[in-house]
């Protein structure tokens, strides 16, 4: 990749956010790391609001290749940053920020990594009738990378007004149509989608709220329900598709996805085949 530093000047990476201290990315980007022999140092960086700006001056000047960015500052970083390329300005948030001697860039590997969780050629992609529960940075990341792949997104938010920005944000393309419907999601939405994708923190270990998933919604073979929620990987909305015989597509995929191509924005190089994926594995099973 071009901004490569093969001067090896820029030794330290990290995760931005708040909190950070839960975050797998420093595993499985260390992993790769030390595997290629890369002298890279990857760091939990946490950082309160009021410090964005100075954390940001500091990645600029200090030896930082570069960082990954996570909640809450994905869409907060982007006016400190002096360029976004396509993919950050097509999700409108950033998750990965390089340093390019002093010039802070700003990407979206979120789309990559959530469009990996599909099989290469997936019939679901063709199929293609999307319902997106929640409208947040992830569900904006989300429709960016299915946009030109399927043929219809039906958005369902609390928030019906923010759901259709998210719309308008990302664009149209020719053949996806797209459309709003409020909360909560009804078992006619469910049987009128194909694919179903969890985009609310709804599921997660630690959320007060465990299910959206409507009581008699029927899920059936021909449905792919893929929740970005990967702690715990088995989410209630999961274990049901399974029981209905539902093909299920789990959020660590969208994670490993994510931090292979950020690794190859940082190094310039590709991880480890399967090395991430191992990695969390084992840092799942540890929680
Ligand atoms: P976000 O920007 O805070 O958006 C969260 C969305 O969920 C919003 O639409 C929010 O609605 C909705 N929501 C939250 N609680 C709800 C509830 N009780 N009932 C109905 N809707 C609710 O967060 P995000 O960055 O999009 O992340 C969302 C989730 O995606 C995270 O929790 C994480 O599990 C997952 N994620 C996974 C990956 C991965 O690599 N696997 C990457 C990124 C994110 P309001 O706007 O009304 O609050």
């Amino acid at each position: 990749m071009k901004n490569q530093d093969p001067t090896g000047t820029n030794l330290l990476l990290g995760i931005l956010g708040n909190p950070v201290s839960h975050s797998l990315s420093p595993n499985m980007q260390q992993s790769a790391l030390d595997a290629l022999g890369i002298p890279m140092r990857y760091l939990h960086l946490p950082v309160e609001p009021d410090q964005l700006s100075g954390a940001l001056d500091g990645i600029r000047s200090l030896p930082f290749r570069g960082v990954n960015v996570t909640i809450p500052y994905k869409q907060a970083v982007m006016p400190y940053l002096d360029q976004l390329d396509a993919t950050a300005q097509e999700a409108n948030a950033v998750n990965v920020i390089l340093n390019d001697h002093g010039c802070l860039i700003g990407y979206n590997t979120d789309s990559a990594g959530f469009m990996s969780g599909f099989s290469h050629g997936s019939d679901a992609l063709r199929r293609g009738r999307v319902l997106l529960v929640g409208a947040g940075g992830a569900a904006c990341a989300i429709v960016a990378g299915l946009m030109r792949r399927v043929s219809a997104i039906t958005v369902v938010a609390r928030d019906t007004p923010k759901a259709q920005t998210l719309l308008n944000t990302v664009g149209a393309a020719q053949h996806c149509q797209t459309a709003t419907l409020p909360w909560p999601v009804t078992p006619a939405m469910i049987a009128d989608h194909g694919i179903i994708v969890n985009a609310t923190p709804i599921g997660m270990q630690g959320f007060s709220v465990d299910r959206w998933l409507p009581e008699h919604a029927t899920l059936t073979a021909l449905h792919t329900c893929y929740d970005t929620v990967y702690i715990p990987q088995d989410t209630p909305f999961l274990v049901e598709a399974k029981r209905q015989g539902a093909h299920c597509i789990y959020g660590k995929a969208m994670l490993v996805g994510q931090g292979e191509v950020a690794f190859q924005h940082f190094t310039g190089q590709c991880p480890p085949h399967g090395l991430m994926q191992t990695v969390l594995d084992a840092s799942l099973s540890l929680l």
